[in-house]
């Protein structure tokens, strides 16, 4: 981790500033990046914020939204020329140049000053400034503590508060995960005391589902849900046809991996959903049991320890049947009294 005068002196006079963060950016990647947005406006940058896909409609409220730019084949140049003349490209909620798609190597090749802030496991040496710190809750605590820093904490608004809590609120799983430290609550305490709507924002992201969707999860818990007592292990997989006739939107299949974490016993659990382009995996584990090594060794991903994320190019089929003859290998640190 850097030095943070380094940041604050990179930062000293108004410059052209580019913000990215991870495919399919989720409510800590989205609020980290605007969060931090709102605040270098402020300070009289330039600010273009680019996302590698689309994101869920349920973060579309966050101060700044309509000016993200979504990255797409059609305006790829545009996206290309962008990065070529940022003076600096911070990089929010994600530590591996191949996380951002067709992007990731044009910034490996742009010129500007790049600048990691994130909290994932095993970064990537990509970047000229480094904030990474594993033990974050969330890279919205991260971008927090640098404002606060470099002695800006009074530019923090109810609107950069706003983008920042909905990071640190999604990441902490509602501030249940033993992430969830006193720097955590302290600084709800103080996005509570700028006039941030706690409440409002947890009904935006939770409560925001359309009939659908509900009765999606009310399938997949009944019909595709796979509980492996043996292992301490369940999993759901989805059909890129069961996708299709519940019209399954970005963002409809968050959080259903928790719900087979959350069966009583189970210590690891996986999603595994065809989405065409590729199969994807999100894991999830409870004590000790690594999803991240786990995915990181045998899906191409990696993550943290509890919350991870990977990739297969096989079908889904050939996918859950790799997922289910992995398990017999890691049976003992699979074994419950280790993880709960
Ligand atoms: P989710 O399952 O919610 O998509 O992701 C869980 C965690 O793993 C997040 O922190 C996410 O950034 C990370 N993650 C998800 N997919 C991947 C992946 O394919 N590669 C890597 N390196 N990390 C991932
Ligand atoms: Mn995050």
């Amino acid at each position: 981790m850097h030095d943070i005068i380094a940041l604050k002196e990179l930062l000293k006079e108004p410059k052209q500033v580019m913000i990215t963060t991870h495919h399919k950016p989720d409510a800590d990647a989205l609020g980290s990046s605007l969060g931090l947005a709102g605040y270098l406006k402020k300070k009289g940058h330039h600010v273009t914020v680019i996302t590698p896909s689309d994101y869920p409609s349920f973060l579309n409220w966050m101060e700044g939204n309509d000016d993200v730019m979504v990255y797409s084949q059609k305006n790829d140049h545009l996206v290309q020329r962008i990065i070529q003349e940022s003076q600096v490209i911070f990089c929010l909620d994600f530590n591996n140049l191949s996380r951002i798609n067709e992007m990731g190597e044009y910034i490996r090749e742009a010129k500007g000053v790049k600048v990691l802030v994130d909290h994932h496991l095993q970064p990537e040496d990509f970047a000229d400034l480094d904030y990474a710190n594993t033990s974050a809750a969330a890279t919205a605590e991260i971008v927090y503590d640098l404002i606060k820093g470099m002695g800006d904490g009074d530019l923090i608004d109810a609107g950069i508060g706003e983008s920042l809590y909905a990071g640190i609120m999604t990441d902490t799983g509602s501030f249940r995960h033993p992430s969830t430290s006193k720097n955590v609550h302290l600084i709800i305490a103080d996005l509570l005391n700028i006039g941030v709507r706690t409440s409002d924002i947890h009904r935006f992201i939770y409560d925001s589902s359309s009939e659908l969707r509900l009765r999606f999860l009310g399938y997949a818990l009944k019909d595709k849900l796979v509980v492996l007592r043996e292992f301490n292990t369940a999993y759901i997989s989805i059909t890129a046809d069961e996708l299709k006739a519940y019209d399954s939107k970005t963002g409809d299949t968050e959080g259903l991996v928790n719900y087979a974490l959350s069966i009583e016993g189970i210590v690891f659990a996986a999603l595994i959903i065809d989405r065409k382009e590729a199969v994807k995996m999100s894991f999830r584990s409870v004590g000790d049991f690594s999803a991240n090594e786990f995915a990181r060794s045998h899906f191409s991903g990696g993550g943290h320890k509890n919350a991870a994320g990977g990739i297969s190019t096989d079908s889904l089929e050939a996918t859950v049947e790799k997922f289910e003859s992995l398990l017999p290998l890691y049976k003992d640190k699979l074994a419950a009294s280790h993880n709960r």
